[in-house]
């Protein structure tokens, strides 16, 4: 579907009602019967997340999943929620807190402060104050997991501040968080270094437990290597942004078309992607984007199944055929050769908020903070051959313009 005549709301609506848990409910069936009714036992496998030891579900949860949905996650066995801070003792789901307190764990995202995480800063104190501020908002005793947010900007950085482990090694003396992980995205657009560089040093000399970083099919390899080095130093990976493509191209009537061939049977995108992310040995778990009781279904059985079918296989070669050209895989490896210092990756991650899990709102918030958009392109094409993925990122930023700017 182009973007010009997407409508994500409509998308969105449409595909909830069809098949979601409020949808079910609409219809008088009990959403709850998930798991029950399923061919497969819908308990999803245990792993443990590197270095923190915690058992944690293969895949997670996060505090802006579609409420609907996060009984049947917990039933499912659904344990660690990412971005628990932003719930209230009012909003927090009855499902997650009638557990025992030590069968789930709660993850607190820590941001740079004064700026963004390209232009704020990392402050020892405001990020102490920021996690007992959030204690108190959150109504809990303790989070589980202290999540540096957006890791850091290069490996010098790490050597040469070392605010955030001091003020997680603060709260940790006083009981009220219990690990250290972080996020790290690359920084080579403001002159920092590529996340997987930063990684490596992270893994061998801090503190630092695990990490959630970008990872779906199709990764570069320098991913694939340091997710395996971090399996062999027992430091925890999450993936995130798992789902590249899927959300636009399980609504394109044309591969929708193709994929009606026995060739495919019995695997779809999404359950293909699933399971190419849980049979990779050095994984710990992922955030998989879900709205519908349908979407959930599918990615959980993907999840208990594993193992990669010859189906499966094709099916992630038709993916990777209809992404080529067309969806962003987050490598930045165009951004170093923007003279304008366009921050290419970031535009096109807002795009996939948008296209791929139907988050307009949130993709057009985070694209009107940029100081520089697709408007200050200026049309040199220095980038173009950087892009593995044959975008032509000229007219793509053009594109995402239309639709977010
Ligand atoms: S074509 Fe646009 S985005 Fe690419 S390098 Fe030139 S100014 Fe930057
Ligand atoms: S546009 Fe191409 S080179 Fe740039 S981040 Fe996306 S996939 Fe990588």
């Amino acid at each position: 579907m182009k973007i010009e005549n997407w409508n994500p709301s409509e998308i969105t609506r449409r595909q909830f009602i069809r098949t979601g848990a409020a949808g079910l409910a609409a219809a008088g069936m009990n959403p709850l019967v998930f798991g029950q009714t399923s061919k497969v036992p819908l308990k999803l496998p245990m792993r443990r997340y590197g270095r923190t030891g915690l058992n944690i579900s293969s895949i997670i949860g996060a505090s802006n999943m579609t409420p609907e949905l996060i009984p049947l996650a917990v039933k499912a066995g659904v344990n660690y929620w990412h971005k628990a801070d932003k719930w209230t003792p009012e909003t927090m789901p009855a499902a997650i807190k009638s557990q025992p307190r030590e069968s789930y764990y709660m993850e607190i995202i820590v941001p740079r402060v004064r700026g963004n995480h390209r232009t704020g800063v990392i402050e020892e104190e405001e990020h102490y104050q920021y996690v007992k501020d959030s204690l108190k908002k959150s109504g809990l005793r303790y989070f589980d997991v202290f999540k540096h947010y957006f890791g850091y900007h290069s490996i010098e950085e790490v050597k040469t501040n070392a605010g955030m482990i001091r003020a997680f090694e603060r709260l940790k003396k006083e009981g009220l968080v219990k690990h250290l992980v972080l996020s790290q995205h690359h920084y080579n657009d403001i002159g920092g270094d590529m996340a997987y560089d930063i990684l490596e040093y992270l893994i061998d000399n801090t503190p630092y437990e695990g990490v959630q970083l970008f990872f779906s099919y199709g990764a570069p390899k320098e991913m694939e290597e340091v997710v395996a080095y971090a399996k062999k130093k027992d430091f925890g990976t999450i993936a995130m942004k798992t789902m590249k493509g899927i959300g636009r191209a399980i609504e394109d009537d044309n591969l929708k078309a193709i994929l009606e061939d026995p060739r495919f049977k019995g695997s779809r995108p999404g359950e293909a992607t699933v399971k190419w992310l849980m049979s990779n040995p050095n994984l710990d778990a992922a955030v998989i984007a879900m709205k519908s009781f349908a979407e959930m279904e599918e990615n959980f059985g993907a999840a208990m199944q594993a193992s990669l079918g010859a189906h499966d296989r094709r099916v992630l070669d038709q993916l990777a055929a209809y992404n080529d050209g067309r969806t962003c895989m987050l490598c930045s490896e165009c951004v170093s050769k923007c003279s304008e210092d366009i921050a290419i990756a970031d535009i096109f991650r807002y795009e996939r908020y948008a296209m791929d899990y139907h988050e307009l709102d949130r993709a057009r918030k985070e694209y009107s903070l940029l100081t520089k958009n697709g408007t200050s392109c200026i049309s040199c094409g220095d980038c173009m051959s950087a892009c593995g993925s044959h975008i032509n990122i000229m007219e793509k930023l053009k594109d995402v313009h239309s639709l977010l700017g």
